[in-house]
């Protein structure tokens, strides 16, 4: 039940938890330590647990009006949790952080001094990271290519203690392992974003929910995310761009085998040229035909959720 007595709290703490029903009590002790004198509520996020940390967070929501608990109806994945919990956050300052203590809560005042400091962003960076070689190595990558292919250049994009201004995750949509791109999501709309070092410790309790698969899955939510920075205002740009070239090269295995007719008295029937100059062709019409359909669904996108290709920041 809501207490309306309480003055709102200015940070969120969103907890995604699947399967860690050790790890909480501790956890919430430690949160409790490090921000003795800040005003703050903790989102639980079951992420359909099945080892009972349901009724642990139940059993500690009970003494805090300032905990809550957001029950998902099956596991839908981190990101989703994290989602959820910003979804249900009163606070200013949304600060996501792992349940499994890898993360460490005496970390968020140094996270806060940033956002003080004026920072919309601050992302948390394990430097001395506590995983397996087998879990830093494939992340390693992952962090190479997602700085330069999104251009936000950060040494760990992973890392989920983090501290975000609301405002700035309130307009992106979270799915699939979205969770680690809100920073370069968010450049688009002109965030500032800062990045420290943070503690990491091995895991104490329960087990990783991830293997290697994760890596390929961020490698195409990578992809989606290049496009959607780059092209989802202007597809048409870019498909058309692919579909004239091709076009242009049907014409020129064309031009080349009407030359070799004409010249040489080369049959065009037999030519490999003619199949290249019908590929290309009918490629680079399907091409197009994706441009459109692409701007199509751009601007019923925009249009239906009255959502501007731009953002102001101020205006005097
Ligand atoms: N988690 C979740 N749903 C999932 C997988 C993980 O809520 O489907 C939570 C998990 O309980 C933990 C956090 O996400 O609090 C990070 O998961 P994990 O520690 O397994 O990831 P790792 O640290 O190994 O990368
Ligand atoms: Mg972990």
């Amino acid at each position: 039940m809501e207490n309306n007595n309480l003055p709102e709290p200015k940070l969120s703490l969103v907890v995604p938890i699947y399967n860690e029903k050790d790890s909480i009590k501790p956890l919430v002790e430690n949160i409790v330590n490090s921000l003795d004198g800040f005003s703050f509520e903790i989102i639980f996020v079951d992420d359909g647990s099945t080892d009972g940390s349901c009724e642990i967070i139940k059993s500690i929501i009970g003494e805090n009006a300032n905990f809550k608990l957001i029950q998902l109806r099956r596991n839908f994945g981190q990101t989703a949790a994290l989602a959820a919990g910003f979804d249900h956050s009163k606070g200013e300052i949304l600060i996501p952080i792992d349940a499994d203590m890898q993360n460490d809560p005496s970390d968020i005042p140094k996270l806060l001094e940033k956002i003080e400091e004026g920072y919309d962003i601050v992302s948390g960076w394990r430097k001395k990271r506590n995983d397996p070689l087998s879990k830093r190595i494939p992340s390693k990558i992952a962090n190479f290519l997602i700085s330069i292919i999104t251009g936000v250049h950060l040494h760990d994009y992973g890392c989920t203690l983090k501290a975000y201004k609301k405002d700035v995750v309130k307009n992106i949509n979270l799915y699939g392992e979205m969770h680690r791109f809100i920073p370069a999501l968010a450049s688009w709309n002109g965030v500032n974003i800062a990045e420290i070092q943070v503690q990491h410790h091995p895991r104490k309790f329960g087990k990783t929910k991830y293997g290697l698969s994760r890596t390929f899955r961020e490698v195409l939510d990578l992809i989606t995310v290049k496009f959607l920075l780059s092209f989802s205002t202007k597809p048409i740009q870019l498909f058309g761009t692919w579909g004239i070239l091709s076009l242009f090269l049907s014409g020129a295995c064309g031009i080349m085998l009407i030359i070799l007719k004409l010249v040489q008295g080369k049959d065009m029937t037999g030519n490999p040229l003619l199949y290249l100059a019908i590929l290309f062709s009918v490629l680079g019409i399907q091409i197009i035909m994706m441009g459109l359909l692409g701007e199509m669904m751009a601007r019923i996108y925009h249009e239906s959720r009255n959502h501007p290709t731009y953002l102001v920041k101020d205006s005097l």
